[in-house]
């Protein structure tokens, strides 16, 4: 890459475990990450000093089971012995698999599958794990090698640890993506490329404006995801602290992510939009009066479409906490970019733009809404970073678009990965964009839709996704958020809608109820609480997708609660929500 786009912010650091190097001089004494349990109690804390010779001990413990460039899977939940695995594996030369570890309530289908499909394609030579799965069959099932339990390892091993001489294009992890459209991809990250993408995390997040006591990140965040990660990797990179949560802690009490941030003082806390409507939702107002979210300068949200609605319901109800106004940031990334793509704001940047709906659904031309016409309305994501280069593509011809227009995004820099995990050809198909007229840089072809205004990004939603009718292109997120508001017994967030039968010409729309009701096909149904008809659910859906997108649903099945198809992050997965129509969606009935 040329010098426009390098972000000297720490130029000493070339691998990730110069990040621990530098800080175990610095700051010693300083607390490095703090576990806690579902309830928000601590489980344990280690300072800098603490962490880096656990690290230094584990890594010495793999040097002599595994050599410079072999796969070792983290099979670890969130918390301290993941952190102390993932160091481990960067001062052994190991590339670091982060998966997910099943527990008896998170142990369901999904875990199980990411693991599995995740175990048999990175093909590891050693599985860091606890002592629980380490004695449980899953491993031998899973056709694994011997585990080392993280817990176990014998300290004082660290003086048998050699410097293998790790480089920066060195492979640090493979990041596998999230598996919304299709199996997960193991992306594979040199140091250098998370390097790079701490830099800009950094610069977000004003990491030069604080000291490194008040760099504190507060997660919840499946770790092993690449938020998750970013999460952690953010807040050694400033020398502050990461404060780990199960995800169970959100699902189950969103107050105790919440209080975790008031009482640690975090700074940095990112979630994707539906966990900041389960905290409009489920933390009542005395809870809110006991929260102090002043230290909360960076309410990142991302990795799934951005809702207007979520972003001013926050702020509002949580604006008697302390919670500063600016505080909530939209951002974009993708694991081939290892996360980060753009998010920075500056003073009078537009939260959203109104649109006109038929100019961007029939020419992908973004012109301001008029008042008698029907528009859309979407959330910036924020300023690219200088380390990177993002293009709105036509995705047909690879001619670069001018701002005003829709098209796929491209991304270059040195975040971006050099491609899949043994996979040649989906790594040809995604890791060499090339411009028409410009062929000598490589873009990532990320897939989403989106365009540039005023300098900041909006993303429209992915190319796959689209659900095109009569030539024009509608973005199923759209037609969820109608669905989701248009009737009482469906859940907001959790509604997939996407195109099935032969031809791909039937509008089909997937839809979790919510909690406490009861789907009847007749009014006098038996059973406990509110019953509500289907029919009726049914035209309210179909009134309202039609009124606002002039398209007719052709099916609507409504799943039980939890039913509806996601990724271990939460992740509505479209094509697999086709699947439950009556012969896969490949028919019209
Ligand atoms: P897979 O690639 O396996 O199908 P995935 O794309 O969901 O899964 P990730 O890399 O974890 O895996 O997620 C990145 C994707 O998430 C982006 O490509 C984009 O589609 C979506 N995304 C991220 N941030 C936003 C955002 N702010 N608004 C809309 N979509 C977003
Ligand atoms: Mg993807």
């Amino acid at each position: 890459m040329t010098a426009r786009h390098e972000l000297l912010v720490r130029p000493e650091l070339h691998t990730l475990g110069d990040i621990l190097r530098h800080y175990v001089v610095r700051r010693a004494d300083s607390p490095a990450c703090t576990e806690l349990d579902s309830h928000g109690d601590e489980v344990a804390t280690l300072t800098y000093a603490e962490l880096e010779e656990r690290v230094r001990d584990t890594a010495a413990l793999l040097q002599q089971v595994a050599a410079p460039g072999d796969r070792a899977v983290l099979m670890l939940p969130n918390g301290i012995d993941f952190v102390v695995a993932f160091f481990a594996c960067a001062y052994a030369g190991l590339i670091a698999v982060p998966a997910p570890a099943p527990d008896g309530i998170h142990g369901g289908r999904r875990t199980l599958g990411r693991l599995e499909g995740i175990v048999k394609d990175a093909d590891p030579t050693v599985v860091l794990t606890t002592a629980e799965h380490a004695a449980s069959p899953l491993l031998a099932d899973l056709g694994a090698v011997e585990p080392v339990v993280v817990a176990d390892v014998p300290a004082g091993l660290g003086g048998l640890w050699r410097d293998p001489g790790v480089q920066s294009g060195d492979p640090a992890f493979l990041q596998y993506t999230s598996g919304s459209t299709s199996a997960p991809k193991g992306v594979v990250l040199s140091h250098g490329n998370v390097l790079a993408n701490l830099a800009a995390i950094a610069i977000h997040t004003g990491a030069s404006e604080c000291s490194a006591d008040e760099y504190q990140v507060v997660s919840w965040l499946p770790i092993f995801h690449d938020m998750g990660l970013a999460q952690l990797l953010g807040a050694l990179y400033n020398g502050g602290r990461v404060v780990l949560l199960p995800p169970m802690a959100l699902l189950m009490r969103p107050f105790v992510w919440l209080d975790a941030i008031s009482r640690f003082r975090g700074r940095v806390s990112s979630a994707p939009n539906f966990a900041f409507d389960l905290c409009v939702e489920k933390v009542s107002p005395e809870q809110r009066a006991r929260l102090d979210l002043s230290s909360w300068r960076f309410a990142l949200n991302g990795a799934e479409p951005v809702r207007y609605g979520t972003l001013t319901g926050f702020l509002e109800a949580f604006a008697v906490a302390g919670l500063a106004p600016d505080s909530f940031r939209p951002c974009y990334g993708l694991a081939e970019a290892v996360v980060y793509v753009t998010g920075a704001r500056r003073p009078g940047d537009a939260a959203c733009v109104d649109v006109d709906a038929e100019a961007l659904e029939q020419r992908g031309e973004i012109l301001p809404a008029a008042a008698d016409r029907p528009s859309r309305r979407i959330v910036g994501c924020g300023r690219i970073p200088a380390n990177l280069d993002v293009r709105v593509v036509d995705p047909e011809t690879a001619a670069p678009l001018e701002a005003g227009r829709a098209g796929e995004l491209w991304v270059a820099g040195d975040s971006v990965s050099a491609g899949y995990w043994r996979q040649p050809e989906a790594t040809a198909a995604r890791f060499s964009g090339r411009l028409a007229g410009a062929p000598d840089v490589t873009y990532l072809r990320t897939g989403d839709l989106g365009f540039v205004r005023d300098d900041q990004l909006f993303v429209l939603g992915r190319i796959d996704d689209l659900i095109i009718v009569d030539g024009r292109n509608h973005y199923p997120t759209d037609l969820e958020l109608t669905v989701g508001t248009s009737h009482p017994a469906i859940a907001p967030n959790l509604v997939a809608a996407f195109l099935y039968g032969e031809e791909r010409r039937h509008l089909g729309v997937v839809a979790e109820t919510a909690r406490q009701v009861r789907i009847t096909r007749d009014e006098a149904a038996p059973g406990d609480g509110p019953a509500v008809r289907y029919a009726d659910v049914v035209s309210a859906v179909r009134r309202a997708v039609a009124e606002e997108h002039q398209l007719h649903v052709d099916s609507l099945i409504l799943l039980r609660p939890g039913a509806l198809p996601r990724t271990t992050s939460g992740k509505v997965q479209r094509k697999r929500s086709r699947d439950l129509l009556p012969d896969g969606g490949t028919k019209a009935w």
